[in-house]
């Protein structure tokens, strides 16, 4: 499959080359090079505004849009995507890492059972932060408000 077919395939599947270029543009100024693949990945990612997704979920995004990618590929544009601050990891469980487009501080519901995350839209008080070790400061907070369907 030569470079050019999937290039058209990739334009065809995100429309015209308008958004393209300007996540491209995105890219460069977050100190990224704009590669197709890169372009590509970043179109999923932040085209339907702002989101929570996992590694696998947008490896299962990327294979339905025709864009051939390994997970291993995923993995890493999310953590250069997440160095140069254009996604911001949320951990909710030791396994399972989520990336969040909207990289402000803001704090989350997490949906058991369903494996999602809800913004917090309000903000929450925090008091009694136990000082830290001796050497260290506090960066952030982030709570995550875990929650269950209530029984019917
Ligand atoms: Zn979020």
């Amino acid at each position: 499959m030569s470079d050019t077919l999937q290039l058209e395939r990739s334009t065809i599947a995100f429309g015209n080359a308008g958004p393209q270029t300007r996540i491209a543009a995105d890219l460069r100024a977050a100190g990224l090079r704009p590669t197709r693949q890169r372009v590509a990945l970043a179109s999923i990612l932040f085209g339907s505004g702002h989101r929570h997704i996992a590694a696998e979920g947008l490896h299962e995004e990327a294979v339905a849009a025709d864009v051939p990618v390994s997970l291993a590929t995923i993995y890493n544009t999310l953590h250069q995507f997440t160095d140069a601050g254009l996604l911001r990891q949320v951990a909710v469980e030791g396994a399972r890492t989520y990336f969040d487009t909207n990289v402000s501080d803001h704090h989350h519901f997490f949906v058991e059972g369903e494996n999602r995350l809800i913004d917090v839209e309000s903000p929450i008080d925090i008091d009694n932060i136990p000082a830290p070790p001796p050497g260290m400061e506090v960066t952030s907070v982030e709570v995550i408000v875990r929650l269950r369907r209530k029984p019917a």
